[in-house]
């Protein structure tokens, strides 16, 4: 249950007795099972306005699974998940979560922009059509307003000359950027990336990466960046969380993470990427 409303919270909480800023994303104590197997064993994550996230860990460590919670995809088996303050389950009926009403989650939602390994473009939809279609849709925008928009953000993601062509016609990178710039031009308080390029040609992953970085600069989104890319995660994370058998082991600025890693399973993990 909700413990304060977030109208008395707004973007500020008291911690012993200091006002910090209300996290954007806060899990707390978040375990997950499907069936017997515990995949995620009690997780708090928060996640301060315009923070970057990096999510490390092995395969099958339960990194995906805290984007899908997120993104209310799954339901956690125990604890509590605040976006903006606001809870996506709001109680527990006969043990079970129950899931906020759905016009509240689809404003949660639309606080949360992502980008999948895979695409997702409409085929039969142009670029820009890809890119105005929610913020038309979903957020009751004039054609002209959103296409005004959708323009900037695929020239920020360098698709300015493509507006037109459709996606059969892009590279694995340029559908990808063309993801992003759809993500973007909703104006989420924060941008999940699970594994964006793994689907990538080499030769592609870069120019994604790139984008990511040049939109990170900015600053004013938060980001959870699920990413094998430990270089990317150095570059562009403010804070790296390692992940193993569902639990966070290790986090800390990059800095530390990479060139100081303390638990042997962290000194294991990045091994295999020198
Ligand atoms: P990661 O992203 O770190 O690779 P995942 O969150 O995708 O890890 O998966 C964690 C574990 O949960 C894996 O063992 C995976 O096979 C399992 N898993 C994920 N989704 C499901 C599901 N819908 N049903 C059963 N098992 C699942």
């Amino acid at each position: 249950l909700l413990k304060t409303t977030p109208d008395e919270t707004k973007n500020q909480q008291t911690v012993a007795g200091k006002k910090v800023k209300q996290p954007v994303v806060h899990y707390e104590k978040i375990a997950k099972a499907y069936g017997d197997l515990q995949v995620l064993k009690g997780i708090d994550l928060d996640i301060a306005p315009g923070e970057k996230v990096a999510l490390i860990g092995p395969s099958g460590s339960g990194k995906t699974t805290m984007a899908r919670l997120l993104m209310t995809l799954e339901e956690p088996t125990s604890g509590a998940i605040q976006v903006d303050g606001e809870s996506l389950w709001q109680q527990r009926v006969k043990g079970k979560m129950v899931k906020a009403n759905e016009k509240h989650l689809h404003k949660i939602r639309n606080k949360i922009g992502m980008v999948f390994q895979h695409f997702n473009l409409f085929p039969h939809m142009t670029i820009l059509g890809n890119v105005t279609a929610a913020p038309i849709h979903v957020l009751g925008m004039t054609k002209d307003d959103a296409e005004a928009q959708a323009i900037a953000m695929l020239e920020k993601v360098g698709l300015g000359d493509k507006l037109h062509g459709y996606p059969a016609q892009l590279s694995g990178g340029q559908k990808q950027r063309v993801a992003i710039a759809r993500a973007l031009v909703m104006r989420p308080k924060i941008m999940l990336f699970d594994e964006p390029t793994s689907a990538l040609d080499p030769e592609l992953v870069g120019e994604v990466l790139e984008v990511i970085k040049e939109i990170a600069q900015e600053g004013e989104m938060a980001m959870l960046l699920i990413t094998h890319e430990m270089d990317f995660a150095k570059d562009v994370a403010d804070r790296v969380v390692f992940f193993d058998e569902g639990h966070i082991i290790e986090e800390g600025p990059p800095r530390e993470i990479f060139h100081n890693p303390q638990s042997p399973r962290l000194q294991n993990f990045l091994s295999r990427f020198r």
